[in-house]
């Protein structure tokens, strides 16, 4: 294979306002070393498709063969409706797509579009708001025709997407698809079945753009990037298209699950798909493979890759240092086909789904890689690399330049405060007006100069780990902060007009009840005080590669080992000898924190979020309460947080 053609691939599901970057990273870098190389975005088209008059159709021609006892409130209101969706469907994803503002007039009187069971909450109160809840106009009230409009628009489409799951594919989701049959799969088996199960709607249509894009590009070799398990479904699809139709033509598999997930690969059945998975940063392992494709590499000199000869083969050659890596290229991709939505209303909620970013790394891997429940040993961690200012300027006026958009997400793990202080000043001396967030740490460097700066040069949000807000776990998260250095900085950021978005977390190994109500009392006082603005909380899980998978007796758990895993291989159930229910806590968390983001509630003692343990019983089964059932009082005290601002 001397003349290569590549194409990369993203495929369904990942995000639908703006295009997974790594197909535009691997792009840039091929075409840099002078390949022949483009890149498709199957997800976006696949919505495309999905959600067109001939899709609508389709779906209804599905919806009408249903027995009436598998009918849902989704596909019932869509039967229902489905002249009026045949109508709006094209004039919503043209608004959707930023190309008919006025049409949000119509949209959000509420007249216009066709509602089915997701526009419920809207008839009574936000979803999760406690006590007397709030009607959605308070909230409406705080934002613009536009927005209101979007959020319409939004609710409109997850109905159409709660049609197909119910008529089509169960598995079915707008960002994740048949997550199942991928996240942390000890084996093929599942995934295996599905693929080989006739196609679906979904599947049918996937094959047929599949097959126009390898019509339209004609390439020899296809890079299908599989970044989370919620698109892996879909890039074996993708790659069983491509190998029925072509069979000739070589096909790879890359991306964060694979890098996460796959690291004991054993199971010659993925081979059937695709004809080489490759691990950690893409570049070192294509520049490779091209070569052995092209007879100039024996295959057992390849970097980092499995195959289904040679099992893995890595050479183990150094990687291309991050300022080699070339300016990520979103040539080829179709910038105007995105979709701004508008899911939750909470500014800084938005930045995730609604607006299209370009999305660069400051540096390669993370500067701290320290914390505990942390991948810190895995490439996209552990390798710290860093480009110039200069480099980094380039790639971002090389990508106004191309997409004619000044909106940056740095997607880094947690940028170092030093090279965004230098970018910040570079930004600011070359007067390149942009508009950026990413991920940092609250470490303290970020006092209130530094995030002036950086506001004045254009950042907008930052999102950092709060975690599990007390000292004592932060501590043995190894998270190198503490709650009131935290306060201090994400104040400073807030200050300046930059929005801060806290990652939380529960569960975490020899977390008590305690620990939990004493760390959403922070978060209380955190935002009563105006240090952050929006939040989420996820439960703790424990993968194979932290320090906590790896010496779990460290952390007072121990692991319940799946047996020997030949597919993937990723989280992992622990048992916590600390032996609290977080389950109870869960729900409480997460709908105090959605009523913080609101401003609602934050003079409420922190306890009221939480059910009684018996709360799901009918008043007679009640037991008698014990002290144990009992959520215990804070003991922070109430003004912590104050005094470590002032
Ligand atoms: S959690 Fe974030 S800050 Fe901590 S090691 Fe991982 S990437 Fe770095």
């Amino acid at each position: 294979m001397s003349e290569m053609r590549i194409l990369a691939i993203i495929p369904p599901m990942t995000q639908l306002n703006t295009p997974y970057p790594a197909t535009a990273y691997l792009t840039g870098f091929l075409r840099s070393r002078g390949f022949d190389a483009h890149q498709a975005d199957l997800s976006i088209a696949l919505v495309h498709q999905l959600l067109s008059v001939a899709g609508l159709q389709a779906l209804h021609r599905q919806v009408s063969a249903l027995p009436r006892q598998q009918h849902t409130a989704a596909t019932r209101s869509f039967a229902g409706q489905f002249e009026s969706y045949c109508t709006t469907i094209a004039p919503t994803m043209r608004f959707l797509q930023g190309r008919d503002p006025t049409l949000a007039h119509r949209i959000a009187s509420r007249r216009y579009l066709p509602e089915g069971p997701r526009f419920a909450p809207l008839e009574q109160y936000v979803d999760g708001l406690q006590h007397d809840g709030t009607p959605l106009d308070w909230a409406f009230g705080a934002l613009g025709l536009q927005d209101h409009a979007k959020h319409i628009a939004t609710l409109y489409l997850n109905d159409l997407a709660d049609v197909i799951r119910d008529a089509v594919d169960p598995r079915f989701g707008f960002v994740r698809y048949a997550e199942s049959l991928a996240a942390s799969q000890p084996t093929f088996d599942p995934l295996h079945a599905a693929l080989a199960a006739p196609y679906n709607l979904v599947d049918a249509t996937l094959q047929t753009l599949t097959l126009a894009t390898l019509a339209q590009h004609r390439p020899n070799l296809v890079l299908v990037t599989a970044p989370f398990p919620g698109n892996v479904y879909g890039a074996f699809r993708v790659a069983q298209a491509i190998k029925r139709a072509q069979p000739s033509v070589i096909t790879a598999l890359g991306g964060g699950y694979c890098n996460t997930e796959l690291r004991q690969l054993d199971e010659p059945r993925v081979f059937d798909y695709f004809d080489f998975v490759t691990l950690d940063a893409g570049e070192r392992p294509l520049l490779a493979l091209i070569e052995h494709l092209q007879n100039k590499r024996p295959i057992d000199r390849l970097v980092r890759t499995y195959t289904r000869t040679h099992h893995y083969v890595d050479c183990r050659e150094p990687d291309i240092a991050f300022a080699e890596s070339g300016t990520p290229t979103y040539a080829g991709l179709p910038l105007d086909d995105y979709l701004s939505l508008l899911d939750m209303l909470n500014p800084m909620h938005r930045l995730w789904s609604d607006g299209r970013w370009n999305k660069l790394t400051v540096a390669h891997g993370c500067y701290w890689k320290q914390c505990s429940f942390c991948d810190v040993d895995l490439d996209y961690i552990s390798r710290y690399d860093l480009a110039t200012t200069d480099v980094l300027v380039r790639r971002i006026e090389s990508l106004v330049r191309e997409t004619g958009q000044t909106g940056f997400h740095f997607v880094d793990e947690a940028a170092p405060p030093k090279a965004l202080k230098s970018l910040a000043t570079a930004l600011l001396q070359r007067k390149l007006d942009i508009s950026w967030w990413g991920n940092i740490r609250f470490e303290k460097s970020f006092d209130a100069g530094l995030c002036q700066l950086l506001a004045d040069s254009g950042c907008i949000a930052v999102t950092g780990g709060l975690e599990v807000a007390s000292d004592r776990l932060l501590k043995l998260m190894k998270k190198g902060v503490s709650v009131e250095q935290v306060a201090r900085v994400t104040r400073a950021f807030s200050d300046a007009g930059i929005l801060v978005h806290a990652y939380l977390m529960y569960g975490f190994p020899t977390q008590t009840a305690q620990d939990t109500v004493d760390s959403l009392e922070y978060v209380r006082q955190l935002f009563a005080a105006g240090c952050i603005q929006s939040g989420f909380f996820h439960r703790f899980t424990c993968t194979v590669h932290s320090p906590v998978g790896k010496h779990p007796e460290h952390f007072g758990v121990t692991l319940s080992r799946p047996p020997h895993a030949t597919f993937a291989n990723n989280d992992v159930n622990f048992t916590d000898a600390t032996g609290v229910d977080h389950n109870r806590y869960g729900a409480g968390l997460k709908k105090a924190l959605f009523n913080y983001m609101h401003g609602i509630g934050l003079d409420l003692d922190v306890r009221e979020w939480f059910e009684p343990r018996d709360a799901g019983r009918p008043p007679g089964k009640r037991q008698r309460r014990r002290a144990s059932d009992a959520v215990p009082r804070t003991l922070v005290p109430p003004d912590l947080i104050e005094r470590a601002l002032a």
